[in-house]
């Protein structure tokens, strides 16, 4: 039998854990979470105040959210406000430590990974983004250096955008397969878009789409940049577009189900992009740009189409050739590559080296 561990998780500090602005780390903390409890093992969140979950037992912690990541691309300095939830949760986690067997860093920052070998706790860190500025990928390079193995990303293409991306864990993604449900035919054809409404994410393609193939676009998500979202009305004014607002997994999968197809057309280098395997759960294909992680995740021609970065056009004949995929063959992927338990397995093995290797 193995051995139980007492984890300790701690999420990201730009923003309350199921308010969106964090992403799709919000779910991925949380799918962590479901994964390794239904091994044994115990997990406690920490997280900025306002948090909520149902998974487990949560410590909120007051403090003023951190600068995202997307606004600090290219930047060479570490920003840290007055009184900042991360150096909180941090403190937090220094006072607890000794009741845990290992510490879980949600956040892409600087501070966390600066922390680790002055932790007498081994400290994993999920790294949910790519490389976006040159303070962080230093610090990702000292880290491993001096903690081998501590350092996990969701896919190579993520990994491959460090200076020392060879030395990072590559621990792939889990959902609970049973919150979605398996949609064989949407009721009218429509396509989906998911997730924050800001610029990197490219929603404005996906609208020039719906305005060319005349199909209604669903839009999910959290508005975090309103201007951009006006301009896009206006931009394309003719497209049918259905705000629907941030939902909740449960809600979400049951819209989901009903499109033809996920767009997703981000303008960087998607680490991930959860909501393509959120799609695939539900039976819905996802058309992408050929982008980071999303090129490990969507078969061509089998659960979706890849297409070039801004390439509308590609979009378009991508949508015309929906009926060659088999929605059947998507839930199938899913189930085979990103179920809770094979992630569940591999997260437990990373920890269990982590906490044996680990030296004082
Ligand atoms: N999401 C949600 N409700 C919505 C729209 C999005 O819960 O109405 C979640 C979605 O489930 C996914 C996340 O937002 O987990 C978006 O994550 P993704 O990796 O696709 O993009 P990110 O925002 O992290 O760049």
């Amino acid at each position: 039998m193995n051995k139980k561990y007492r984890l300790l998780f701690l999420s990201t500090p730009v923003g309350a854990l199921g308010s969106g602005i964090g992403g799709g780390v919000e779910l991925t903390l949380q799918n962590a979470a479901k994964a390794l409890m239904a091994k044994g093992h115990e997990v406690e969140i920490v997280a900025p105040e306002g948090s909520v979950t149902n998974v487990t037992k949560l410590t909120p912690i007051a403090g003023n959210s951190q600068v995202s990541a997307q606004t600090q691309v290219g930047t060479d300095m570490v920003v840290l406000p007055q009184d900042s939830v991360l150096e909180n949760m941090w403190s937090y986690a220094r006072e607890v430590q000794d009741q845990f067997d290992l510490l879980f860093n949600f956040a892409y920052d600087w501070l966390p990974l600066y922390l680790t070998p002055f932790f007498h706790r081994p400290i994993a860190h999920w790294i949910s983004m790519s490389s976006l500025s040159p303070v962080i990928d230093a610090m990702v390079s000292k880290t491993v250096k001096l903690c081998p193995q501590a350092i996990a990303v969701n896919t190579r293409a993520c990994a491959n955008t460090f200076s020392d991306g060879d030395r990072l864990m590559i621990m792939g993604k889990g959902i609970d397969v049973t919150q979605y449900n398996f949609v064989a035919k949407p009721e009218q054809p429509s396509l989906a878009w998911v997730g924050r409404i800001s610029p990197e994410k490219g929603l404005e393609d996906a609208a020039e789409t719906a305005q060319a193939t005349g199909l209604p676009l669903r839009v999910f998500g959290l508005i975090q940049d309103q201007a951009y979202w006006q301009q896009i009305q206006t931009d394309f004014p003719k497209a049918e577009i259905h705000y629907e607002g941030f939902l909740s997994t449960h809600e979400l999968q049951q819209k989901l189900g009903q499109s033809s197809a996920l767009l997703m057309t981000p303008r960087w280098i998607e680490a991930f992009g959860n909501a393509a395997i959120e799609a695939f759960a539900c039976g819905v294909p996802v058309i992408s740009y050929r982008s980071g992680g999303l090129t490990e995740i969507v078969r061509h021609g089998k659960t979706g189409f890849l297409v070039d970065m801004g390439s509308v056009a590609g979009l378009i004949k991508a949508v015309s050739q929906l009926d060659q995929i088999d929605r059947l063959v998507c839930r199938q992927q899913l189930e085979a590559e990103y179920s809770l338990e094979v992630w569940g397995d591999r997260l437990e093995k990373w920890f269990e080296q982590l906490i044996t290797n680990y030296k004082i």
